[in-house]
């Protein structure tokens, strides 16, 4: 049975050679219509940007209380001084750590545990919710972002100290994490040492671990995300504001999440209910590089050089995102030129989800119309089942 499973795994890539399975979930208490969808959705679409080859497993818990302080929350697995790690002493969440080893460093469990409030009132659709709604796919990025990578070790108590890998877990009460708890692995992680402050002092390094000082530098003054290499440059160049630094520390919400004042960007707080953020900002890619992982291509940018609309993935398995400005809708044709799928963009978005799994397999070709201009985009769509 186990070699069966491995050969599925190895097979697979080079079968089929898109869309794999990149995401798992495994689903704990009742889910209303929709729900498993769109969550797969979002892992899809992280998929359609991360090179993904050890596959993530994520544990999914529904609760529904209106007590609880939370629409949804992520509690992320990590590993630090793993083989391969590319610094030591340092804590990679494990979805990272398991793709820079190349394979599964946390064989026998879950990757994130997610939990979603029902009492949140949730779309699960995939046009656009109403001014009332949370859009659940976006919800579902963000969080598994954290399990990505947006995940920090920084954590100031209540008497005021502040601490990389010292975070109690009885700070995360009632929730208990379905793994062992990294919080007092007494390191910071890969994304908390590119954090510095606007001295340009990494934040890591600034004041002795478990002292005042740190607890005050992680306080008190803006901080940012500082990736030479990728981040950065993703961003006019200059560093990523991060929240936090306001005077006070919030346990889950400063330095693990882009500053507020920052739109299109899914680990912000900038958007709120009947808002969808549902692709990646660049910045948010830069990060993400940054600290280790490799994006794909194709994810940024489709291999069709007409610059109006993107599509992705190709080949396809169920679902092609179309993005792009002012679209109209688009019509897929088979070989033969007929007409086997239309759909049009009723409410305005910025992208297009088109659901193709009705469709056999083979080749099609789509065009693309956009609203006030005669212009097109034709693309070459590929249906792989
Ligand atoms: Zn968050």
């Amino acid at each position: 049975m186990k070699k069966k499973i491995f050969l599925l795994a190895v097979l697979f890539p080079i079968f089929i050679n898109a869309q794999v399975n990149t995401f798992s979930f495994n689903i704990n208490g009742t889910t209303p219509a929709g729900f498993v969808q769109a969550l797969t959705i979002a892992g899809q679409k992280w998929s359609n940007y991360l090179q993904i080859t050890v596959p993530v497993k994520v544990n999914v818990f529904t609760v529904n209380s209106s007590l609880l302080p939370f629409s949804a929350i992520t509690l992320a697995n990590g590993r630090k001084n793993f083989a391969n790690a590319p610094q030591p002493n340092t804590l990679y969440v494990s979805t990272l750590a398991n793709q820079i080893a190349g394979s599964e460093v946390n064989s026998g469990q879950y990757d994130m545990d997610i939990y979603f409030n029902l009492a949140t009132s949730y779309y699960f659709g995939t046009s656009k919710p109403s001014a009332s709604q949370s859009d659940f796919i976006s919800t579902a990025m963000h969080e598994i972002g954290h399990g990505l990578g947006f995940y920090s070790d920084g954590y100031v108590d209540g008497s005021g100290k502040g601490s990389f890998g010292n975070i109690p877990p009885s700070s995360i009460f009632p929730l208990t994490p379905s793994f062992p708890w990294r919080g007092q692995d007494s390191v910071p992680s890969i994304y908390d040492k590119y954090i510095v402050k606007v001295s340009g002092n990494p934040l890591t390094t600034v004041a002795p671990d478990n002292s005042t000082a740190l607890g005050d530098s992680i306080k008190n003054g803006a901080l940012y995300f500082n990736g030479p290499l990728y981040a950065n440059a993703s961003h006019s160049n200059t560093p990523v504001r991060l929240a936090g630094g306001a005077g006070t520390y919030t346990l889950g919400v400063d330095l693990l999440h882009i500053h507020n004042t920052y739109a299109n960007t899914i680990m912000s707080y900038y958007w709120g209910a009947g808002d969808t953020v549902r692709t990646p900002a660049p910045w948010e890619l830069g990060i993400l590089k940054e600290i280790g992982w490799n994006l794909k291509a194709v994810g940024l940018k489709e291999n069709n050089n007409y610059s109006l609309a993107t599509s992705f993935p190709n080949p396809a398995n169920t679902t092609i995102f179309i993005n792009g400005k002012n679209i109209h809708g688009i019509r897929i044709y088979n070989p033969q030129g007929e007409l086997v799928h239309e759909m049009y963009n009723e409410f305005k978005a910025d992208e297009l989800i088109v659901d193709i799994k009705n469709l056999s397999e083979g080749i099609y070709f789509s065009r693309i119309t956009f609203e006030n201009t005669s212009q097109s985009a034709v693309k070459k769509i590929i249906v792989k089942h």
